[in-house]
């Protein structure tokens, strides 16, 4: 199996419920077989299901490291992206209420593609990055996307050597 962000090879280190789990022998990256990913379909039931209130503060808290470092880095005068936003664009909403302009963008809540084409001092990707199938060609997809200098903001759980995958 081919690694999905660096293409050299991996080793499947795990099953769990029916799933193989790899791990890049490279860059160590741990992802799923493509094989079996689930469906579209099946995948929008999920995301339906997520619910992100735009008023919760315990998940403005989970994400303030990311509002923290574009009040830091950017004015009100740039441009962001919030990629793969959710149906509860959080930290949209809460830099918006400081001036901030922010594009939200989501295949599934915010799925027009139109602020796709211009380009962004930041783009926020705020736990969507672990969901990415090609992780390569989207990653590419948004750093063209940026203007030069701009910032690509990742937020996603870390790797533990420690993780049980099989369980
Ligand atoms: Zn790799």
């Amino acid at each position: 199996m081919k690694c999905i962000l660096c293409q050299s090879s991996s080793l499947n280190i795990a099953t769990f419920r029916n799933v193989s789990i790899y791990q890049c022998q490279h860059c160590q990256s741990v992802f799923k077989n493509p094989s079996d990913y689930i469906s579209r379909i099946e995948e929008d039931k999920v995301y339906q299901s997520h619910n992100n209130d735009i008023h919760d503060s315990k998940y403005l808290a989970f994400v303030s490291p990311i509002i923290y470092e574009i009040q830091q880095s950017f004015s009100t005068d740039s441009l962001g992206l919030d990629f793969g936003c959710g149906s509860g664009p959080i930290i949209s909403h809460h830099l918006s209420t400081y001036g901030y302009r922010i594009h939200l963008y989501d295949p599934l809540f915010y799925p027009d593609t139109e602020p796709l084409q211009l380009k962004f001092d930041y783009i926020i990707c705020s736990e969507v990055m672990e969901h990415f199938k090609q992780l390569y060609l989207e990653l590419q997809r948004l750093f063209n996307k940026l203007k030069p200098h701009g910032k690509l903001i990742c937020m996603t759980d870390i790797y533990h050597t420690d993780t049980d995958f099989s369980s």
